[in-house]
């Protein structure tokens, strides 16, 4: 159990940490201030802290008695490119950047949680705080993984976290087995022969070409995937021609591909490069395709989802506990952790209204302080039953 007497002591210098990160967000691998804030408070609290890991990415190490048990509790620390529109007296600082996923909450909620457990140290074990850079867009855990995260800092399971807009402040969530999507980027360049739109037989048009293939991509999700399973193809970008009596020479679009399953992933990949070099050849044009995984599906383990649940229990009680949340299509670079270690992750409500109950990414969404003592609380009591 928590003892209530420290965590609301040390509320105020979680808020205006909070607050701080708020208003100095910086975006993918660029967490330098944020990093080094991080780092610092670690090392004030008596952490042996670890830094440069992804570059920016700062890992906490927190030892207790002799037990082996080893456990990782990550935070992310980017913001994203988008301009905040609200009056909040520590709105961002930084014109172009906004904290509008809330990572300045969890940054400081998992400070929160350093601090109290290295003042107390009632727990027998070691707990890696994992600080990450750039979750948004450029997948961060990827690069820690790579550079030896789980080899430098062996754990038996890593957690993770993030708040919920249109959940009530003061429950929390979690569902088994995947939650969140892949994330697939691709990109494609057609290749005519460009020609006057009045004689379009002496030239090879990708503008049609695409029209075709863009179709065509959706039977891949309508006719080739398994009903049962979930899959989205989006082309969200298309490029091509200047003038109305012009067919163009080449053509480019791009897009996302979601799934769940591995082989659903690449059933999507193959299939949409397939369609896309025959769709091309059939009309006499090249094309040049390009997929990339970028984010691996977010797949919770049932042991880890079960301590998960024990832990969020004594934080919020039953009546505030939703163990069926259903999963997205969004998706999120912790898929990249839980690929090389079991975990869990969770979420929690920052609120149904206003700022608070505002969409993540929306311009005028804020971090609910309000549940910063509950991911706190929830952090060492999943500490105080692992370990
Ligand atoms: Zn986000
Ligand atoms: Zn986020």
């Amino acid at each position: 159990m928590i003892r209530s007497d420290l965590l609301k002591a040390m509320l105020p210098e979680l808020i205006a940490t909070r607050r701080d990160l708020h208003a100095y967000p910086e975006t993918a691998f660029e967490e330098h201030r944020t990093s080094r804030l991080v780092a610092e408070k670690l090392e004030e609290y008596g952490l042996t802290v670890h830094r440069g890991l992804a570059g920016t990415g700062v890992i906490g190490e927190l030892r207790n008695g002799d037990g082996e048990g080893a456990i990782g509790l990550r935070a992310d620390m980017d913001a994203l490119d988008l301009d905040e529109s609200s009056a909040l007296e520590y709105r961002s600082q930084h014109p172009g950047k906004m904290h509008a996923c809330g990572h300045d909450g969890h940054t400081a909620m998992l400070l929160g949680a350093a601090r109290y457990l290295a003042l107390t140290r009632d727990f027998d074990g070691t707990v890696y705080f994992l600080f990450q850079p750039a979750e948004e867009n450029m997948a961060g855990a990827r690069v820690m993984v790579e550079e030896g995260l789980f080899e430098r800092f062996p754990m038996q399971a890593i957690f993770g976290l993030h708040n919920w807009p249109g959940l009530e402040a003061g429950k929390m969530g979690v569902g088994k087995g995947p939650i969140m999507a892949c994330a697939d980027f691709f990109d494609l360049e057609l290749t005519g022969v460009g020609g006057h739109g009045a004689y379009p037989h002496k030239a090879r048009d990708p503008i049609l070409t695409a029209a075709h293939l863009i179709t065509a991509w959706q039977t891949i999700v309508s006719r080739h995937t398994d009903p049962l399973e979930s899959a989205v193809i989006s082309v969200t970008q298309i490029h091509g021609g200047r003038t109305s009596n012009v067919i163009p020479e080449t053509l480019t679009l791009s897009g996302t591909a979601r799934a769940f399953n591995p082989e659903i992933q690449d059933l999507l990949e193959s299939g949409m490069r397939q369609m896309a070099e025959c769709i091309a050849a059939a009309h006499g044009l090249n094309a040049r395709f390009n997929y990339e995984r970028r984010y691996l599906a977010t797949v919770n383990t049932d042991r880890e989802v079960d301590m998960a649940i024990v832990a969020m229990l004594e934080t919020v009680g039953e009546a505030n506990l939703r163990t069926d949340m259903e999963p997205t299509m969004g998706a999120e670079d912790f898929g990249w952790l839980l690929s090389e270690c079991s975990g869990a992750y969770v979420v929690i409500g920052n609120g149904i209204e206003g700022s608070h109950g505002c969409a993540l990414h929306n311009p005028r969404y804020d971090f609910n302080d309000d549940i910063l003592p509950v991911g706190m609380t929830y952090w060492v009591n999943l500490v105080h039953s692992l370990l």
